[in-house]
């Protein structure tokens, strides 16, 4: 089985418990307007010139032995620290069976698997991957179906069908909330968000990401959000 990635990130401390090494698989079908891993949501190897002139194709395709391999060279540093490995994108769930072969080859070695994901993909490529994961992080990009259809590109009832389901399968987790200035961050916005995560579910409220235009111009792409970006609210 081979899947196709963007990069691999090695002692990443904010992407789940512990020490952990991020995978960053490519393809997305979402398209939110401040993506900040826009090299991300093209299934296709694509060109990226990098700030001092280099050109790079971003995509490299690895099959799952392999990269099972290569995140177990640090399995004894995972292991002491509670951590292991993250799927993220790009939307890791859009090549599922991929994910899940390299879930079930780290845990048969002792190692956890971790998924950051928008929500936005099949229920059943959604169960089998959550399934096999230690912890989930789940995206909720707007509360509002048509806001999040023209922000995003996607159908806000399979990303609420998919978050109910991970509420009741006993997988830890924490809704993650991106505060866009003038798009979703209001205080009715983030009550809204609440309701939607329901009681008990821990939400995390993350802030705007002001470097995120940075990677369009080394993709030849204008960054979709009004230039410059958009002042945030004061708490
Ligand atoms: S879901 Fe994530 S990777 Fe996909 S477009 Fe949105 S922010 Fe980018």
């Amino acid at each position: 089985m081979t899947g196709r990635l963007f990069e691999i990130r090695e002692f990443a401390l904010h992407d789940g418990p512990g020490v952990r090494t991020t995978v960053f698989l490519k393809g997305c079908p979402l398209r939110c307007a401040w993506c900040h891993n826009p090299e991300g949501q093209s299934f296709e190897k694509e060109p990226m010139r990098r700030k001092n002139g280099e050109t790079v194709e971003c995509g490299e395709d690895w099959t799952a032995e392999a990269l099972a391999a290569e995140l177990l060279r640090n399995a004894d540093i995972m292991a002491q620290s509670g951590g292991g490995a993250t799927f993220s994108g790009g939307e890791p769930l859009a090549q599922a069976a991929f994910v899940c072969d390299v879930a079930d080859r780290l845990r048969a070695a002792g190692v956890s698997s971790a998924l950051e994901t928008s929500g936005h993909a099949p229920e059943a490529d959604y169960r089998a991957v959550v399934s096999r994961m230690g912890f989930v992080y789940q995206d909720l990009k707007h509360h509002d179906p048509a806001a999040f259809r023209r922000w995003c590109g996607g159908d806000l009832a399979l990303v609420l069908r998919n978050l109910d389901w991970l509420r009741g399968s006993g997988v830890p987790c924490a809704v993650r909330v991106p505060c866009i200035p003038g798009v979703n961050d209001a205080p009715a916005d983030r009550e809204a968000f609440l309701r939607l995560a329901g009681p008990g579910t821990t939400v995390e409220f993350l802030p705007y990401n002001a470097a995120a235009p940075a990677k369009y111009p080394m993709l030849g792409r204008a960054f979709p959000l009004p230039c410059p970006a958009p002042v945030p609210r004061k708490p």
